[in-house]
């Protein structure tokens, strides 16, 4: 008889988990994965996919206003939510279905049931039952952190966002992070009027000054109101169903919905102490550089870990921890030159070292900028600037980061970022011939 019921008890199916149970059953291991809702996670239920086919659907908006200008009789369109909200609903269904064969084909066991760690080696699902596994993988991600002040109750976070009955005519969203900022494109191309309110008059900390600039400069032009270091006191619920949004020192603003965009929590209320496996400060699993949690039998990949909170990351982590532990193959993720984007409007991407920080590092580095208008935008006169930054080793010449806002950024950003990864230097980019006429050729034409 075996040891353990499986090799393998995954906790979650998200995209670091489902990553893990599908390569460690290629290994051989037998596995089984437990998913308190649905096959996808994060990403695919309520992130990442549907956020980004909303980011389509609100750019129509600007792309029917821009059609007549290059000869289009455009008739005067309506946008009906739901019509996109359930089409948007029903491909996360795809998918998260596509996710779930996945499993099964790979002869991972599905267990649609909430699972708690009960020891090193045990885990308790919420029928009663107990499964025992030489391993578990922790890969529970990650939940909206929303600030705890009085009729907190009355807003939504972006799990919501997704279900809504209706576009809110006035949205005010809390943060300015990645969330704030992707959702006040959202909703303010749907036609609401949205009001960012910060802590801090920062917007999107740790991307390049300028660039957050840009966007902000950008998106204040649109009709985005942003409110800085304003602390949200309170929320409070009118007569007529709208709400108060009161801010110290300030008045407060009418709106009709809020939404909380202030961070994400590591999802960690597990039984995880009937393991000793420990948290660090910000709530979430320490672990080594293989993934192993402070219990040996124990380990996390992803949000739950509050490494970088990014899916493709948490993938690597998952693939990484199987292919080490079931695969006789060990690796680890690289974390260098990771890149990231924001899908607002315009979207902006970067990867590598911002200007500041390169800065701290390395002193007087070079710094090579583009700063233009797309033809597109010319066409359409849409008064909106695309700008490009390059960060430059002054010795070595190589490429330390790549920072760009512009249409289709993230697309153009991730060809780049191979180069930026793969230590190239400012002289292989002015060697490459331009492909005219496209805004990615700025990257090869920057003096
Ligand atoms: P972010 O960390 O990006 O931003 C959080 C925002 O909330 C910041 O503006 C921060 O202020 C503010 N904030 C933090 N704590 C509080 C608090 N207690 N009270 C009031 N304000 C607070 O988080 P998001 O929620 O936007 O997104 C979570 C993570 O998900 C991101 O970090 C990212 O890793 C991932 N994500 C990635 C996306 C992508 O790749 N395109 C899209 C969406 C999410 P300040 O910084 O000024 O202190």
């Amino acid at each position: 008889m075996a040891e353990f019921d499986v090799d393998l008890f995954v906790i979650g199916a998200g995209s670091g988990g489902v990553r893990a149970a599908r390569v460690a059953a290629g290994h051989g291991a037998k596995v089984a994965i437990a998913e308190e809702y649905r096959v996808g996670g994060t990403c695919v239920i309520r992130g990442c996919v549907p956020k980004k086919l909303l980011v389509y659907g609100a750019h129509f908006a600007e792309d029917l206003a821009d059609a007549r200008r290059f000869g289009w009789k455009v008739p005067d369109c309506e946008f009906d939510w739901k019509t996109l909200r359930d089409n948007v609903l029903s491909e996360v269904t795809r998918i998260s279905g596509i996710y779930g064969e996945t499993l099964e084909n790979n002869k991972v066991e599905v267990i649609h049931e909430r699972a708690t760690v009960a020891g090193p080696h045990e885990v308790k699902l919420a029928s009663g039952r107990t499964v025992t596994a030489k391993y578990i993988l922790v890969a529970t991600g990650a939940t909206p952190a929303i600030p705890d002040i009085p009729g907190k109750e009355l807003g939504i976070t972006s799990n919501e966002a997704f279900n809504l009955e209706a576009i809110p005519k006035r949205i005010v969203i809390a943060g300015a992070g990645y969330i704030a900022n992707e959702f006040a494109g959202i909703f303010h191309e749907f036609g609401a009027r949205v009001t960012l309110v910060n802590r801090t008059n920062v917007i999107l900390r740790g991307y390049d000054e300028q660039i957050r600039d840009r966007l902000l400069q950008i998106s204040s032009g649109k009709g985005i109101n942003f409110k800085f270091d304003a602390e949200i006191e309170r929320i409070e619920k009118q007569e007529d169903g709208s709400l108060l949004v009161y801010i110290a020192d300030d008045d407060p603003i009418a709106c009709d919905a809020v939404m909380f965009a202030t961070g994400r929590q590591p999802l960690t209320n597990l039984g995880l102490e009937n393991a000793g496996v420990e948290l660090n400060d910000r709530g979430a699993i320490k672990v080594d550089d293989d993934n192993r949690s402070t219990c040996e039998s124990i380990y996390a990949v992803g949000d739950v870990t509050d490494r970088i909170q990014l899916t493709p990351v948490a993938i690597r982590e998952g693939q990484a921890f199987s292919d080490t532990v079931f695969g006789n193959k060990p690796h680890r993720v690289d974390y260098d030159n990771v890149p990231s984007a924001v899908f607002s409007h315009p979207p902006m991407a970067g990867v590598g070292l911002t200007e500041g920080k390169a800065r701290e590092k390395y002193g007087a580095i070079k710094v090579f900028t583009s700063d233009f208008r797309a033809m597109k935008n010319v066409l359409a006169g849409r008064n909106e600037r695309a700008l490009y930054k390059m960060i430059v080793h002054p010795e070595t010449d190589v490429v330390l980061g790549l920072h760009m806002i512009g249409p289709d950024a993230p697309e153009i950003l991730q060809a780049a970022a191979v180069a930026v990864k793969a230590g190239l230097t400012k002289q292989a980019f002015d060697d490459t011939v331009a492909l005219h006429p496209s805004m990615a050729e700025e990257l090869v034409l920057m003096r």
